[in-house]
C-alpha cells in the first residue's frame, strides 16, 4: 500500500535530510555515521518513493546526482572574475622576499593564513537559491568548461545548502591516494591503463563525457575560496563555509608573521603523508581581506598570496620533441625533451622514455602533458600522460627509420623493444662507447667529459677506444682545440697517463662494454685470465668453455666474451691498446682462509679519503661480502662523511649495524665490535662491564 500523499511528502523530506546528513558525515567530515548497507537501504526507499510520487522529486534530491545522458562535449563558460594562478616559492629565501614585498606595501599589522595546496583539479562552483547550479573547470582562467552534470555526481558537494544567496566557490577536486590505488587495480583487471597520480585521475574524471562514469569515481572536493565578499578574513570565510556543510581542507593555520609560516610549513611537511589528499605545497595568503586590494594582482596571479612548493619527486610538463640517443651497442633510447620544470630541487628538461614499447603502451605523444618522476640519481623518467590535456592534433609517435647519429637504416629485432643502429662506424656509438670506457667504475678518466670526447672525435684525434691512449702524444693538436688551454691539456694528459697503467684488468674489461658483461662479470673474467694479453692469446672456444664453468658466469656471458675476443675489429682495438702501453692486470686476490671479515657483509656509503672501490676490494680480500645497498642480512653499513640521516635509519631498520672507519679498522684487525647501543631504552639499566 502506498503511503498517504501527506505522509509521503514528510517521509521524502525526512529521507532527503537523513541521506544528506550521512553524505556530509562520510564525504565532508570523513566520519561515517552509518554503514554502506544502511545508506543503500535508505537510498532505495527514497528512489521507490519518488517513483510512486514523481511530483516529490526535486533537483537537489540525493537521487538526482546522476541523471544526464552522455554529451558530445563541454560548453565553454566565460566567468566574470578570472581564476588566477599562484606565484611559487621554492625555499625560505623566496618566502622572505614575498614577505618583504608585502610589508613594503602595507607595513605591519596583518596576518598570514597558511593552508594545504591540494594537488587535484581546480573547480568553480556557483550556488543560487540554496542549490548548486553550475560548475566549471579552470580552463585558461577566464574561460572554463561547464562540467555541472559531472560535479553533481560528487557526493562531497551538497546539492542543497541553507543559504539562498548567489555565490561562487573555488576549490580543488581530488581523489584520495588510497582510492586511486583501488581504481587502478580495477582498471588493470579491465586492461585499462593506470592513472599515473591522483591529480590526473581527478582531472580526467572531471572531464568524462558520460556523467555516469564520473559518478563511479570517488571524487572529493575541498573549497578554499569564495569570490564574493563574505567575511573579513580568509580564515573566517573557511569556517563559515564549513558551517554551511561545504567541504574545506580543515587544515588552515593563522600565522602572525613569516617565521610562523615557516613553522607551519615544516610541521605540515611531517604530516603530509597522513592527510586524505595529496599536496604539493602550502598556500600562503594575506588573511585580512580588506588589505588585499592595496597589494593587488599581476597579470597572472595575486600579489597577496604565494604557493610554497615542496621539492617534488614528480612533475608535469609539456613534451616538446622525442629524440633518440644512440648507445654504445647501437641501441636507440628515446628521450623526451621537455619544457623545463622544477623537480626535486633541480630544473629538468629531459627525461627517459626507455623504449618503444613504453611509448606505445602509455601512448606518449609529442605535445602531451607528461608526468615525470625522479628515481635516485638517474635522469628522470616519463611515468605517464595526462590525456585530458592532449592537444587535438597530437599524433602517435613514429619511431625513426634511420640512426640520428649516422643516418644508416636502423633495425628492430623480432621480439625486442629497441631499435638498433648496426653500423660499426656509427659516430653516435663511438661517442657513447668512449663515454662508457672512460667513466668512473671503468677507466676513470674524469677529465674526459662528454663535450671533450665530442671535440676529440670531431677533430679526428680519437676514432676508437684505444686512441684515447694516443692523445698524450698529441699535445699540440690538443692545444689547437677550442677552449683547451695548457692547463686543461696537461691535466687531461696526466689523467690518461694515470689510466694507462693504473687500472685493474676488471675495470678495463668493464669499460670495453662487452655485451652482458657488467662490473661483476668483468671481475670474474679478470680473475680467470689476469691480464688482457693472456685473454687475447686464448682460443675463443677455450674461453667459452672455461668461463661457462666459472660460478657466477652463465653460458650467455661466456659466449659473449668469446665472441668479443674473436671479433677482428674488437681484437684490433685491444691489440692497439696493448701496443700503446696499456697495462691492466688483476691483482691476485688472496682470499685468506678464515679472513677477518669472513661471514660479514658490508654496504659502503658516503665519502672516504680513498676510493670506495678500494674499500670494496679490501673487504672482499678479507673474505667479506659487499652489498650494493643495505638489504636483509647486511651486517654493517660503513658510513663515511656526509651520509644522510634517512639512509642510516633505513639501514638500522633492516637490521644493519652502522659503523664508521674506526669500527671498520677494528673488524679488519680481527677485533670484536660493541653491539649497537639501543640508546634511551637501556638508560636505566646498570652499565655492563665490557
Ligand atoms: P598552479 O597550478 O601551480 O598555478 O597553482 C594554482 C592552483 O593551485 C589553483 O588553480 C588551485 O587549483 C590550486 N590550489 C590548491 N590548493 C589551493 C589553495 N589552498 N588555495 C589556492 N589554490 C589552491
Ligand atoms: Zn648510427
Amino acid at each position: 500500500m502506498l503511503p498517504h500523499p501527506m505522509d509521503a511528502a514528510a517521509r521524502h523530506a525526512e529521507l532527503c535530510e537523513t541521506l544528506r546528513r550521512h553524505e556530509h558525515a562520510y564525504y565532508v567530515l570523513d566520519a561515517p555515521t552509518v554503514s554502506d548497507a544502511e545508506y543503500d537501504t535508505l537510498f532505495r526507499e527514497l528512489r521507490a518513493l519518488e517513483e510512486a510520487h514523481p511530483e516529490l522529486q526535486t533537483p537537489s534530491s540525493p537521487t538526482q546526482r546522476v541523471g544526464a545522458e552522455p554529451r558530445e562535449g563541454f560548453v565553454k563558460v566565460e566567468r566574470p572574475v578570472r581564476m588566477y594562478s599562484l606565484d611559487n616559492a621554492y625555499d625560505e629565501a623566496e618566502l622572505r622576499e614575498f614577505d618583504r614585498r608585502i610589508r613594503e606595501m602595507i607595513g605591519e599589522g596583518f596576518t598570514y593564513v597558511a593552508e594545504p595546496k591540494i594537488d587535484g583539479a581546480s573547480i568553480e562552483v556557483v550556488y543560487e537559491g540554496g542549490a548548486m547550479i553550475q560548475a566549471t573547470t579552470r580552463g585558461d582562467g577566464k574561460v572554463g568548461e561547464d562540467v555541472t552534470v559531472n560535479v553533481r555526481t560528487i557526493r562531497a558537494i551538497p546539492l542543497h545548502i541553507p543559504d539562498e544567496r548567489r555565490f561562487t566557490l573555488r576549490g580543488e577536486i581530488y581523489i584520495r591516494p588510497q582510492d586511486l590505488e583501488a581504481i587502478n587495480e580495477l582498471r588493470a583487471t579491465r586492461g585499462e591503463a593506470a592513472f599515473a597520480n591522483p591529480r590526473n585521475a581527478a582531472a580526467g574524471s572531471l572531464r568524462l563525457l558520460d556523467p555516469r562514469q564520473t559518478a563511479e569515481r570517488p571524487l572529493r572536493v575541498a573549497f578554499y575560496d569564495r569570490v564574493e565578499e563574505y567575511a573579513d578574513s580568509h580564515s573566517a570565510m573557511l569556517e563559515k563555509l564549513a558551517q554551511l556543510g561545504l567541504p574545506t581542507h580543515r587544515e588552515h593555520g593563522r600565522c602572525a608573521d613569516i617565521d610562523a609560516v615557516l613553522a607551519y610549513i615544516a610541521a605540515f611537511d611531517r604530516r603530509r603523508e597522513e592527510l586524505p589528499y595529496e599536496t604539493d605545497g602550502v598556500v600562503i595568503k594575506l588573511d585580512e581581506v580588506r588589505l588585499r586590494d592595496s597589494v593587488g594582482f599581476t597579470a597572472r596571479f595575486p600579489r597577496w598570496a604565494i604557493a610554497y612548493k615542496y621539492a617534488a619527486e614528480q612533475a608535469t610538463t609539456r613534451l616538446r620533441t622525442i629524440t633518440c640517443d644512440v648507445g654504445r651497442t647501437g641501441q636507440l633510447t628515446p628521450v623526451a625533451n621537455l619544457d623545463p620544470v622544477q623537480l626535486a630541487g633541480t630544473t629538468v628538461s629531459r627525461a627517459s622514455l626507455h623504449n618503444l614499447d613504453l611509448i606505445a603502451d602509455k601512448d606518449v605523444r609529442v605535445g602531451d602533458m607528461v608526468i615525470i618522476q625522479k628515481a635516485g640519481e638517474i635522469i628522470p623518467q616519463v611515468l605517464g600522460v595526462d590525456v585530458s590535456q592532449r592537444p587535438p592534433e597530437a599524433e602517435p609517435w613514429v619511431p625513426p627509420s634511420v640512426c640520428p647519429a649516422c643516418g644508416e637504416e636502423v633495425v628492430r629485432a623480432e621480439g625486442e623493444a629497441a631499435l638498433r643502429c648496426v653500423n660499426p662506424a656509427c659516430r653516435g656509438r663511438l661517442l657513447a662507447g668512449l663515454w662508457y670506457f672512460t667513466r668512473r667504475g671503468a677507466m676513470d678518466i674524469d677529465r674526459l667529459g662528454k663535450s671533450l670526447i665530442e671535440q676529440l672525435v670531431e677533430a679526428g684525434l680519437v676514432a676508437d677506444l684505444a686512441d684515447v691512449f694516443a692523445v698524450p702524444a698529441q699535445r699540440d693538436a690538443l692545444l689547437g682545440l677550442e677552449r683547451i688551454g695548457e692547463k686543461t691539456a696537461d691535466r687531461l694528459i696526466a689523467a690518461i697517463e694515470d689510466a694507462r697503467v693504473g687500472r685493474t684488468f676488471s675495470r678495463l674489461l668493464t669499460g670495453l662494454g662487452i655485451p652482458l658483461v657488467g662490473s661483476v662479470a668483468a671481475s670474474l673474467v679478470a680473475q680467470q685470465y689476469g691480464d688482457l694479453r693472456t685473454l687475447l692469446d686464448t682460443e675463443p672456444e677455450a674461453i667459452e668453455a672455461t668461463l661457462a664453468a666459472v660460478h657466477g658466469i652463465g653460458d650467455k656471458i661466456a659466449q659473449s666474451v668469446a665472441a668479443f675476443v674473436a671479433d677482428p675489429e674488437q681484437r684490433a682495438v685491444m691489440e692497439k691498446m696493448l701496443a700503446l702501453g696499456v697495462v691492466a692486470t688483476e691483482p691476485v686476490r688472496e682470499v685468506v682462509e678464515g679472513g677477518t671479515l669472513e661471514g660479514l657483509s658490508f654496504c659502503v656509503t658516503g665519502s672516504f679519503d680513498r676510493k670506495r672501490d678500494a674499500i670494496h676490494e679490501e673487504i672482499e680480500a678479507h673474505g667479506g661480502e659487499v652489498h650494493k645497498s643495505v638489504k636483509k642480512g647486511t651486517t654493517y653499513l660503513l658510513a663515511g662523511d656526509r651520509v644522510g640521516k634517512t639512509k642510516i635509519e633505513a639501514a638500522q631498520k633492516k637490521g644493519a649495524q652502522v659503523i664508521d672507519e674506526a669500527g671498520y679498522a677494528k673488524l679488519l684487525a680481527g677485533e670484536a665490535l660493541e653491539p649497537p647501543d639501543e640508546s634511551t631504552e637501556t638508560e636505566t639499566e646498570e652499565p655492563t662491564e665490557a
